[in-house]
């Protein structure tokens, strides 16, 4: 078993401590994490810091072309990556699975290296010159988690190191290694300093949080852990983005044609088997084709084949972890308890691995936890309406606001109807479509700032207005 160091001032850096990363397609194990001391979070905020000293005023085509050539590497060792990826993630090599989880990472770094800030001239006249500038923060710490870790990595650090700051990044204890292997290859583009990789236990990103020689905290994971980040931070004031959970609604308007959509919304809710934060989370379908819909959906959940991420048959992998399998496995019982109708799975198998079949529960409502929270895994509830306006208000009957989406052919009435739901993307006949141009990011407590475009880029700078 491989056991891996942390990377920290362009050096790999060995612990005395490691936690075993697992399997979840066998429960083996796949390699050793180090466990990081306090110490050695004080030494890579000390090496980002002098970095950022450096770093900062090299010139912006610098920060550009570096950017460029990270894309570059992550493309050359995208098979690695991805296998890698596979083996402590679970997620198929094919499909929406790791080979396109790297490819997004490659995608979203080359659209990133290519913004920019240029000063914007406020006024320029008899009363004097205003002009904005965008400056770094200083070191960013990226905190992610488990269920897309190479892409998130890439979405922290890319923006960050564009915008002329520093990082260091703690992946999620559960699949840390493809960070730290994407951290080693970045770091052959970069001087030493200007990105670092610290793993361990959640404590880690509570200091991280705390420390007062970060500027910023960029996370992504859970709300419960965005609510700690946020205590934590207020000590030192640091500027933060927190993209949290989310419990997604989408709408089936009444003149949808079920056949055109099973796919979309097939997609929309089982990517990663569930465990993205946009994904469709509840289906609202309107009465007039809501048994229908369910047999197109159901005879199209038949067909996924969900198995060992290396396969290459394989279209979904298991969930990721044993909390995970506990908390969709509990839902979906508790749907059926209340009357909940189990269109296709529900039932695991006992292992090895944490394998859930793709679930579809019909007849559910809210005042159940597969429909009020969110499941995070491959059980989709599908809620009967015939009142749009009652779905409507179901939709936002949640304390989250991430995305949402409304299915129909008249696009202008989807549309409309899709602008009432409060949530920081919409979309129409698709769900969870991000793009690296497009600003994303929740409302409510799925969290606030941005990320991507040069509206994301914006969050990894202050802004100092010159008056000449
Ligand atoms: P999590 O909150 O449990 O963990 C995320 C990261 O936070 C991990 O690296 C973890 O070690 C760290 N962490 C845990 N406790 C911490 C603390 N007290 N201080 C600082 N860091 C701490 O989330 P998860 O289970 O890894 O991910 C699933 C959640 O992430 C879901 O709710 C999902 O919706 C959300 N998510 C949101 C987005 C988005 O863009 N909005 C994207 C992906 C996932």
């Amino acid at each position: 078993m491989q056991r891996w160091s942390l990377l920290i001032d362009g050096r790999r850096i060995e612990t005395d401590r490691f936690q075993d990363v697992l399997n979840p397609s066998t429960g083996a194990v796949v390699g050793g994490m180090p466990l990081a001391a306090a110490s050695d979070l004080d030494a890579a905020v000390a090496a980002a810091s002098r970095a950022f000293e450096i770093w900062k005023d090299r010139p912006d085509s610098e920060h550009a072309d570096a950017c460029r050539a990270i894309a570059d590497t992550i493309e050359q060792h995208a098979e690695e990556l991805a296998r890698l990826l596979t083996l402590e993630q679970g997620k198929p090599l094919n499909g929406l699975g790791s080979r396109f989880e790297i490819g997004g990472a490659v995608a979203w770094t080359r659209h990133t290296s290519g913004l920019s800030l240029p000063v914007e001239v406020l006024q320029d006249g008899a009363e004097g010159r205003v002009e904005l500038h965008r400056k770094p923060i200083g070191v960013v710490g990226s905190i992610t988690p488990w269920n897309w870790p190479v892409m998130i990595a890439c979405w922290h650090i890319i923006p960050a190191i564009r915008a002329g700051n520093t990082v260091i990044i703690k992946p999620s204890p559960l699949t840390p290694l493809s960070t730290i292997r994407l951290v080693e290859l970045i770091n052959e583009k970069l001087p030493p300093g200007v990105v670092n990789v610290v793993t361990g236990d959640n404590e880690i990103g509570s200091l991280m949080s705390a420390h007062p020689g970060i500027g910023k905290v960029t996370f992504t994971g859970s709300t419960a852990t965005g609510r700690k980040i946020m205590q934590n931070a207020a000590g030192s004031l640091k500027r933060l983005t927190l993209e949290l959970g989310g419990n997604d609604a989408g709408i089936v308007l009444a003149d949808a044609d079920p056949k055109k959509i099973v796919e979309g919304l097939f997609w929309g809710a089982f990517i990663n088997g569930g465990q993205t934060c946009a994904a469709l989370k509840r289906l609202y379908v309107h009465d007039s084709l809501y048994d229908e819909l369910c047999r197109e959906l159901a005879a199209y959940a038949k067909q996924i084949v969900v198995g060992d991420g290396l396969s290459e048959t394989s279209t979904l992998g298991p969930v990721q972890n044993r909390r995970q399998f506990e908390i969709v496995s509990a839902f979906v019982d508790e749907a059926r308890k209340k009357g909940g109708r189990v269109l296709v799975g529900g039932d695991p198998s006992d292992g090895p691995g944490y394998f859930y079949p793709v679930t579809l529960v019909a007849d559910v409502d809210h005042g159940c936890r597969l429909v009020d929270e969110e499941q995070f895994g491959p059980a989709l509830p599908i809620i009967r309406y015939s009142d749009v306006e009652d779905a409507i208000a179901k939709a936002n009957a949640s304390a989250m606001g991430l995305g949402g989406s409304v299915w129909g052919t008249d696009l202008a009435r989807a549309k409309a109807v899709a602008q009432r739901i409060e949530s920081g993307s919409v979309w129409i006949n698709k769900h969870g479509a991000i793009q690296p141009n497009a600003p994303f990011g929740g409302v409510k407590q799925s969290g606030f700032g941005v990320e991507f475009g040069v509206d994301g880029l914006k969050e990894f700078t202050t802004v100092q207005t010159v008056f000449v």
